[in-house]
């Protein structure tokens, strides 16, 4: 339980929306960009500019360090997962291209995928079981079906906490000469990640919800060798008597004037998770199974995913068999202070692999902060709220 300035108490439990609050070091960082680095980074060559460009330079290698990236020029940062996973499918893919892609996407993943298809792009979805696990079977089926250029999954699922077996689906789609593009916003931060044996071609994270960072940032990274095409062009210092994008990696992927305070509050975030990040896996974990097991003593209420037991993204939807999920999250908020999302989650294709499409479902993000006391608190008033 936190207090607000206003006075207001609040047991966050939306982690996988955003993480909240953030780390002290983030915030800190945020006001150091803004105060002391606050030139243009890659333009102007004055004190305030080099500043900003060390501190990107800076970032880059931490980001790259933290995700096992050997060359950090690998690694663009992006104004967030959703862009990064646009520019990934939308760079990678042309029409007559087919991809096959997992029944439980974001739709960060299955708006572009929709807006893809229509330009001609063939997609084709392998249906998961109801707890969102993909068979790599099935996967290897589809492929074999015709020829594909991408296979596409999430590391883990935000609705249902599933994850996704990536290095097989990796291996699949290599041996089929496929790229593997993977949505890693509920992976990194909440899972270790090393990108040198992962086999992704493309990874995208999201900079504010397991990473710890600020809105409006995210990391894009494509494996050596795989031509994305950038979707932006200009508003960057590189070869300014260019009429074209650089092609050099970073500079390609990052147009225009980068969001550094927020690249500073990451390169924090992701110095706090080199420093602490077991330590910080390992209570989630925790706290998440400790969660789940005592949501599911709660008669009436179902969770969705894999059983406790089964690994899982600290990530835990509930649905009820009387108690509508939007009515269970204005309660918990009203009159217990908790903070959780109800409703489909941005993952339509999730709440019909899981068969909630109609009704919606409660989640629970835990995440870096959150307490025993917090989770005692969540299925006490569960319990109550469920009557
Ligand atoms: N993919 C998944 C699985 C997500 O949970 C989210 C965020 O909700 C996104 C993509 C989008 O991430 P961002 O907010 O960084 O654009």
């Amino acid at each position: 339980m936190r207090e607000l300035r206003t006075g207001r108490r609040i047991t966050y439990l939306d982690h996988a929306a955003t993480s909240w609050p953030k780390p002290e070091p983030v915030i800190e960082a945020v006001v150091h960009a803004m105060t002391d680095a606050g030139g243009n980074p890659g333009r102007s060559a004055h004190v305030l500019a080099l500043a900003a460009s060390r501190l990107i330079l800076e970032a880059r290698t931490d980001v790259a360090a933290l995700l096992g990236v050997p060359d950090a020029r690998d690694v663009a940062f992006m104004p967030g997962c959703t862009a990064g996973l646009n520019l990934a499918l939308k760079g990678l893919l042309r029409p007559g291209d087919r991809v096959v892609v997992g029944s439980t996407e974001h739709n960060a993943v299955s708006r572009p995928l929709h807006a893809l298809a229509q330009a001609g792009v063939r997609v084709d979805v392998v249906q998961t079981d109801s707890a969102g696990r993909i068979d790599p079977d099935a996967v290897e089926r589809s492929v074999a079906e015709a020829l594909t250029t991408a296979v596409v999954c999430q590391h883990a699922s935000n609705v249902l906490g599933t994850i996704q077996p990536v290095g097989d689906l990796a291996d699949i789609a290599h041996a089929a000469g496929a790229y593997l593009v993977v949505d890693g916003a509920q992976g990194a931060g909440h899972l270790k990640v090393n990108l040198a044996t992962l086999g992704a071609d493309a990874y995208v994270a999201s900079g504010h919800k397991g990473l710890l960072g600020p809105q409006g940032v995210g990391v894009l990274y494509l494996a050596p060798g795989v031509d994305a095409v950038e979707l932006t062009q200009g508003g960057g210092g590189s070869n300014s008597e260019d009429p074209v994008q650089p092609t050099a990696r970073p500079d390609r992927y990052e147009a225009g004037t980068p969001n550094t305070p927020g690249i500073a509050g990451l390169a924090a975030a992701v110095r706090l998770l080199m420093a602490e990040g077991d330590a910080i896996r390992a209570e989630e974990q925790r706290l998440v199974r400790m969660l789940h097991e005592q949501l599911l003593e709660i008669p009436g209420l179902r969770v969705l995913g894999p059983p406790p037991g089964e690994e899982r993204v600290p990530v835990l939807s509930v649905v009820h068999a009387r108690v509508a999920a939007d009515r269970i999250a204005f309660e918990l908020d009203a009159k217990y202070g908790i903070a959780v999302r109800a409703g489909l989650h941005c993952a339509p294709w999730a709440h019909e692999t899981a068969g909630t499409a109609g009704c919606g479902a409660v989640r629970f993000g835990v995440g870096y902060g959150v307490t025993q006391g917090d989770i005692e608190l969540a299925v006490q008033a569960m319990r109550e709220v469920c009557a």
